[in-house]
């Protein structure tokens, strides 16, 4: 007889084993992982079955025992507020890791800002990516999460931005700053976009106008 297939955009209740606040107002939340996923790829989170869910970019590798994301508190957010209160053994809802955002394996470029680093790090921790260079954009320094261990991969190919202080080793300015100084922007490889829409949009459009095809970028947008 055929086993029936099971409904992968159905929510399912699993226990958070930890939620801890890495940087003021952003979490790092887990729980144990009983599903493979592709690095790159989302899940959706709830906290009842009478609120839509919200969605996430899975921020752990595919050998971690747990599966991890990394949010802001959005005050007046309808999930984040609450989520950020989940204490370990508490419940959430969660669905399957689903999402298209897939690096090729080739040598990329990755773009993001704030917690839009999360399916790169992803990436890094699954043993992708080690001959991608990665541009991380924040505000303050506090906000370039796992900096040490993404340095440790990656040395020279990470590049980090901060537009609301001066870092001794980043570029004080926005990502888009950085880039448009840039007379070496090599057009022939695959872009990855990570963050808000703004960002994107920006960061897609100078791209585009430093020679890059179209379809050579690819953007995960956090709306
Ligand atoms: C593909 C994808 C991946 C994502 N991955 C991540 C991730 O890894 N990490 C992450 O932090 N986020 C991610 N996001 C964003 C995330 O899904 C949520 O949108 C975000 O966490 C806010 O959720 P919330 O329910 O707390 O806030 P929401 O209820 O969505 O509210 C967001 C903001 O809008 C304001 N607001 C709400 N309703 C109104 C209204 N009617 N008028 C005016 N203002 C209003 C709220 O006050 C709040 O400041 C992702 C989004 C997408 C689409």
């Amino acid at each position: 007889m055929k086993r029936k297939e099971e409904d992968l955009s159905q929510l399912r209740r699993v226990e958070v084993t930890s939620n801890r606040e890495i940087s003021p107002g952003v979490h790092y939340l887990s729980y144990k992982r009983t599903r493979e996923f592709i690095p790159g790829q989302v899940i959706k989170v709830s906290l009842s079955a009478n609120n839509p869910p919200r969605i996430y970019s899975i921020c752990s590798g595919t050998s971690d025992p747990e599966i991890s994301i990394l949010f802001n508190i959005k005050e007046g957010g309808l999930l984040t507020p609450e989520l950020a209160r989940v204490k370990p053994g508490d419940t959430i809802l969660v669905s399957a890791p689903y999402g298209g955002f897939i690096s090729s394996g080739e040598a990329e470029w990755w773009i993001s800002t704030g917690t839009g680093i999360a399916p790169f790090y992803s990436m890094l921790r699954s043993g992708l990516g080690k001959n991608c260079c990665l541009i991380h954009g924040v505000r303050q320094g506090s906000q370039f999460y796992f900096q040490e261990e993404i340095r440790a991969i990656l040395g020279e190919q990470y590049l980090t931005c901060c537009s609301g202080e001066e870092i001794p080793g980043s570029f004080f300015g926005r990502v888009t700053d950085w880039l448009s100084t840039r007379e070496d922007i090599p057009a022939g490889i695959k872009y990855y976009l990570c963050g808000k829409a703004l960002m994107v949009v920006d960061v897609r459009d100078l791209l585009i106008e430093k020679g890059v095809p179209f379809e050579n970028i690819t953007s995960e947008i956090y709306f």
